[in-house]
């Protein structure tokens, strides 16, 4: 492929943590080099409200750039006892297209890191389960909707967010799971998202899972500045890479690098609510 044509396709990077201090010297140049690279929208996730807001505060600086607000499961214990009401505020700023990352993490509960007690393990998830509640009833009030952390944690947060479905839908984020699990999330009206972890060797697992999707079920995302795609695979991550991810997301799907960015483009324009598309050349 020439790279004329390719300069064409417009991709969305839905997942990136743009706040975060590994883009504190050149967050400018980032964005820049995204748009070279023909990624033309970029989400920034909050992660708790002071990163929510500085989410909301790049998308009014940077045109391409969209924001979330949320509270990630991994911080629960920092989070206040209602998220609800400081949510509700943010939720109302310019340019914010959905609620999260939210969700549940049991990864690093308190018996697995620190030798604690069943005790404090249970009550650590209920405190992240009341906190993913919170956000679900934030979005579907603001009628937003929801991106999904979830490690550790498969079928406690399925059976929380399948309740909600009806009214609000989720996207999986860094999705690593089985056709099964595809199947599940689609069933619920919902979506998956993959990052570099497709392009990984040891990737296999993802590339099986994004190929049993059905078109419309599947979105790319970076996670920037974490899981940077081959060939940048343990460099600092950044918006620009998720056009590996799109390439091998064509490869493992059958379709070209173009039919990706227009089927993940539109499924990302459906989802997030007010992300505007470029309009073509
Ligand atoms: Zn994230």
């Amino acid at each position: 492929m020439g790279g004329r044509v390719a300069a064409m396709v417009s991709l969305i990077d839905t997942h990136a943590h743009l706040d975060f201090p590994d883009f504190a010297p050149d967050l400018g140049e980032v964005i820049e080099r995204a748009a070279l690279s023909g990624v033309t929208r970029i989400i920034a996730v909050g992660t708790d409200l002071e990163s929510s807001r500085n989410a909301v505060r790049i998308a009014a600086q940077y045109p391409g750039v969209f924001a979330t607000v949320g509270w990630h499961p991994g911080h629960a214990s920092e989070a206040p006892d209602d998220l609800r009401p400081a949510l509700r505020d943010l939720a109302r700023s310019p340019k914010v297209v959905a609620i999260g990352e939210c969700g549940l993490d049991f990864h690093r509960l308190p018996s697995k890191t620190s030798g604690g007690s069943p005790e404090e393990d249970q009550a650590l998830r209920l405190r992240q389960e009341r906190l993913f509640e919170q956000q679900l009833e934030v979005a579907a009030e603001t009628r937003l909707n929801v991106v999904i952390h979830t490690r550790d944690s498969w079928s406690e947060t399925l059976a929380q967010f399948a309740p909600h479905s009806g009214r609000v839908r989720g996207v999986f984020h860094c999705f690593a799971g089985t056709p099964q699990e595809v199947a599940e999330v689609v069933r619920l009206g919902s979506l998956i998202s993959v990052t570099g972890i497709l392009t990984f060797k040891n990737g296999g697992n993802v590339r099986t899972a994004l190929a049993s999707a059905p078109p419309g079920a599947f979105m790319l995302e970076t996670d920037c500045p974490y899981l940077a795609p081959v060939p940048h695979r343990g460099r600092r991550c950044e918006p620009a890479h998720v056009r590996e991810t799109a390439a091998v997301a064509a490869a493992v799907t059958g379709r070209s690098l173009e039919q990706i960015a227009v089927e993940t483009s539109t499924t990302a324009a459906g989802f997030f609510r007010g992300l505007d598309l470029p309009t073509p050349p």
